[in-house]
This record gives structure tokens, C-alpha cells and sequence, in this order.
């Protein structure tokens, strides 16, 4: 199933995508409910409570407003850095530097704060004055069903409730100002998500495509079986001795063909349009101005 949170008639609402893509069918949800978007459905599920019925017709998806599937996390989106081989190349002499290793054995997680989060195809606004380094990272992420701590990596894929796409922008001049690199992910907007979530029942997120386009042009192209630390790996390192809530979002990490890797470096600049596509979940398509 694809469920969308979105906009109609002035009220937020959650539903069910059609198989075509082109409809979306709203659910019975309380307005508390309604607030939390897809968030609700991974709550009420994981209580073991029946997930809501449909409530009206289904409607064109072209009428409504679609927004973050979950719109505003409960608390920070856990982050992969340096996860595609061909990624942790291209940016060895930069941010990984001194880091670079294919052995680490662990990976990078930081965080981005949950107010980053825009829709599917609202403008992401670059922060002028601030950086002149802005860059998108196309990424799979997942949202957490069932929550738990120290989930066992051959038990993880239980806890994947579904996918969603994530632009992982960053300011670079930022991200390498700091040892930490939270400030360069944490802009506001810098968290477009989208269009929907699949659930993992549709998906399997260890095999499939993620690719990038800045204005037309194809930059990131690659499978997340190219991904250094998988799935798995990365719900339990995640969950070791932190407690994963339901609803948590944790994104990937990246491939090849970020606008730093470039020679020379190719940020981006209002105008620039960055459209990401998962295989079998969707695209998500941002302005940045
Ligand atoms: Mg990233």
C-alpha cells in the first residue's frame, strides 16, 4: 500500500494512493490523528489497533496538496553518511577525508532536525548569506514500524514499516566549517520527503534504484545493494542501546554524483530544480530559490 498525507480543502488528511498514482482516497482519522499524517498509521498499527476506514471518494491527485508523509517527525531523521562505495571516492579528499577507509567498520550517523522536513515538491530555500555551498543527496529512507532497542540485524527487516524518498541537502561549506555535521544538514527545508510512504510489504529497499537529476540531467544512479552498511546493518547499529520509536525515519545515505564530486564542485543556485526517483516508491521534485 502507498499512503499520502496531504491537503484538501484547507485540511490535512491521510489516504491511500491508487495503483495508477493517480487518486488518493481519504481515511477516517481524527484531526489529532490527521495532524501526524502517515505517522498515525504506524502508531496505530504497531498498538494493534485496525487502520482507519476510507471516509468519501477517491480524489484526483492533481486536487489536492501532497506533503510530507510525515510531515514533522517526532524528533530528529537519523542520517547515513559515506554508505555507497563510489560516494565515499568521490568525496575522500573532502568530507570523508581521514575517513575513507572501505574497512571502517562502522558507519556515520548524524541527524537532521525534524523541521527540515518539506513536501514532495515544495521549494527548498537556500540560505543566502549563510552558504554558497548547497548540495542534494538522493536517498531511500526508511520509517519505522515496531520500535525496539538492540534490534538483532537478522531481525531488523521487521521493524521496516516502509520507504520514502528523502533530498539530504546539505551546505558543504558548512558541513566542513564543524566537526559535527549538523548544522550543514539542518537548514530549514533541507528535508524535502515524499511523495508518499510504501510499506515494506511492496518494497524491498535492500534492491532497488535511486536516481538524481539536477534540471534534467542525471547525476546519482545507482541500486541500494551498492549500499557499504545495509539495512539491517543500519536498523541495529541505530538501535544499539537507543530505543527506535515508531515512526523514526533513518535515510541511507547517498550515491555518487553530488554536486561536490564534480570537477569543479557544481552547487546549486535558485532556479535549479532536483528531481530524485526510488524505484517503487516515487519521485519528489524541489525548486530551490
Ligand atoms: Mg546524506
Amino acid at each position: 500500500m502507498r499512503y499520502a498525507t496531504f491537503i484538501h480543502d484547507g485540511s490535512q488528511k491521510v489516504g491511500t494512493v491508487s495503483a495508477d498514482g493517480l487518486s488518493v482516497t481519504p481515511l477516517a482519522l481524527n484531526p489529532a490523528e490527521a495532524e501526524l499524517g502517515v505517522l498515525a498509521l504506524v502508531i496505530r498499527q504497531v498498538q494493534g489497533q485496525a487502520l482507519p476506514a476510507p471516509a468519501g471518494a477517491p480524489m484526483a491527485l492533481a486536487q489536492v496538496r501532497l506533503v510530507a508523509p510525515v510531515p514533522r517527525p517526532r524528533r530528529n531523521i537519523f542520517c547515513v553518511g559515506r554508505n555507497y562505495q563510489a560516494h565515499a571516492k568521490e568525496l575522500a579528499g573532502s568530507i570523508f577525508k581521514g575517513n575513507n577507509q572501505p574497512t571502517d567498520s562502522w558507519p556515520i550517523v548524524f541527524t537532521k532536525v525534524p523541521e527540515t522536513v518539506v513536501g514532495p515538491f515544495d521549494n527548498v530555500q537556500l540560505p543566502t548569506g549563510i552558504s554558497e555551498q548547497i548540495d542534494y543527496e538522493s536517498e531511500l529512507a526508511i520509517v519505522i514500524g515496531q520500535g525496539g532497542r538492540n534490534i538483532r540485524r537478522e531481525d531488523a527487516m521487521a521493524h521496516v514499516w516502509g520507504y520514502t524518498v528523502v533530498n539530504d541537502v546539505t551546505a558543504r561549506d558548512v558541513q566542513t566549517r564543524h566537526a559535527q555535521w549538523h548544522l550543514g544538514k539542518s537548514f530549514d527545508t533541507f528535508c524535502p520527503m515524499g511523495p508518499w510512504v510504501v510499506t515494506a510489504d511492496q518494497l524491498d529497499g535492500r534492491d532497488t534504484r535511486v536516481r538524481g537529476w539536477v534540471n534534467g540531467e542525471l547525476r546519482q544512479d545507482a541500486s541500494t545493494q551498492d549500499m557499504i552498511f545495509d539495512i539491517p546493518t543500519l536498523i541495529e547499529t541505530c538501535s544499539r542501546g537507543i530505543t527506535l520509536l515508531p515512526g523514526d525515519v533513518i535515510a541511507t545515505g547517498t550515491p555518487a554524483g553530488v554536486g561536490m564530486g564534480m570537477t569543479p564542485p557544481a552547487y546549486l543556485k535558485a532556479g535549479d530544480v532536483v528531481r530524485i526517483e526510488i524505484d517503487g516508491v516515487g519521485i519528489i521534485e524541489n525548486r530551490f530559490v
